[in-house]
């Protein structure tokens, strides 16, 4: 799963990515992030990234393109990975088709979030985040109302505000935005990727509707079923073929021994030709219904020429 959250600063990429992260288990890549993480380690790339950083200004695509190839080279990105934050101009999303088209790993979707800039100010003038596990809350949000420290760490660490967070500065990573990135939504729609979702109203709504545009996953990772408990099919609420759960085992088996009884009197009745028929026929029967050996699936027509539309999401489940 590659995935691509493109959207207005404080437009949620951040908050909804952690949920991808929770559910498909491939990791956040948010250049911010890193970028952020390299001024507060003092790196020498981190020194020349915090002053455009500070005014809102892109940080420059060399530096950008350079932590983002070490970043996609890990071991953990190698299922996949949410990009968030990035690319953020034309630049950079030419720089990375080409980088994921020499690796033979395409975009699976981009995820365009829409909100309007009232939305916008509020989230981001509410926006607090742990500076050790980098929880993201927001202080506008009944939730999270006036929250301080963070709910996730149990040394509930004191929130922080990051320095861009200002009023000044958003104006301009909004001009920016307008500028630089919007582009970036015509350019993945002539691909095909684009997928827009309404981002605003409540994280969890939100998170739903990015789930239902993101290509499914070709298998779902199953919820770990209670021990003990086989998965019954259920027709029309009673589970198929199977005796009724509570039934005393005793009488179950005593009910199975007379049916046994009866069909072998019945059957000792029916002259032994018709019966070997009668058994030819059922196994005909069953070898049509499971035309594909054991699997008992029908197998698949692939059309011609072009590649099934489900290809795209048959790649997420590697
Ligand atoms: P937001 O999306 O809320 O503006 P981010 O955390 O993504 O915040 O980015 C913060 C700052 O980091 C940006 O304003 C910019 O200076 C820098 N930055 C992040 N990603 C990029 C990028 N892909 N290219 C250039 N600069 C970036
Ligand atoms: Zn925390």
């Amino acid at each position: 799963m590659r995935i691509v959250l493109l959207g207005a600063p404080g437009s949620g990429k951040g908050t909804q990515a952690q949920r991808l992260v929770a559910r498909y288990g491939v990791p956040q890549v948010s250049t911010g992030d890193l970028l952020r993480s390299a001024v507060a380690r003092g790196t020498p790339l981190g020194l020349r990234a915090k002053a455009a950083m500070d005014s809102g200004q892109l940080v420059a695509d060399e530096i950008v393109l350079g932590i983002i190839r070490e970043r996609l080279g890990q071991a953990d990105a190698a299922a996949g990975y949410v990009l968030d934050g990035f690319p953020r101009n034309q630049a950079q999303a030419q720089a990375l088709a080409a980088m994921l088209q020499g690796i033979g790993q395409p975009l699976d979707a981009v995820v365009l979030f829409n909100v309007d800039y009232t939305e916008i100010a509020r989230r981001i003038s509410g926006r607090r985040s742990c500076p050790s596990c980098g929880t993201i809350y927001n202080v506008h949000d009944a939730a999270t109302a006036g929250i301080t420290h963070c709910r996730n760490c149990a040394a509930a660490p004191a929130l922080t505000q990051r320095p861009d967070d200002n009023e000044q500065t958003v104006t301009r990573r909004l001009a920016v935005y307008e500028e630089q990135t919007r582009p970036l939504i015509d350019y993945y729609r002539q691909l095909g990727l684009l997928r827009t979702i309404d981002a605003q109203g409540a994280v969890d709504e939100v998170t739903a509707r990015l789930i239902a545009v993101l290509p499914q996953p070709a298998q779902p990772a199953q919820p770990a079923r209670p021990r003990g408990r086989k998965a019954v099919r259920r027709v029309g609420g009673k589970a198929a073929g199977k005796a009724p759960r509570k039934a005393p085992r005793k009488a179950v088996k005593r009910r199975a021994a007379v049916k046994r009884k009866a069909v072998r009197k019945a059957v000792q009745k029916v002259p032994r030709k018709v019966v070997r028929k009668v058994v030819r026929k059922a196994a005909a029967r069953k070898a049509v219904r499971r035309p594909a050996g054991k699997s008992g699936r029908r197998p698949v027509r692939k059309p011609a020429g072009k590649t099934p539309k489900t290809a795209r999401a048959r790649r997420w489940g590697r």
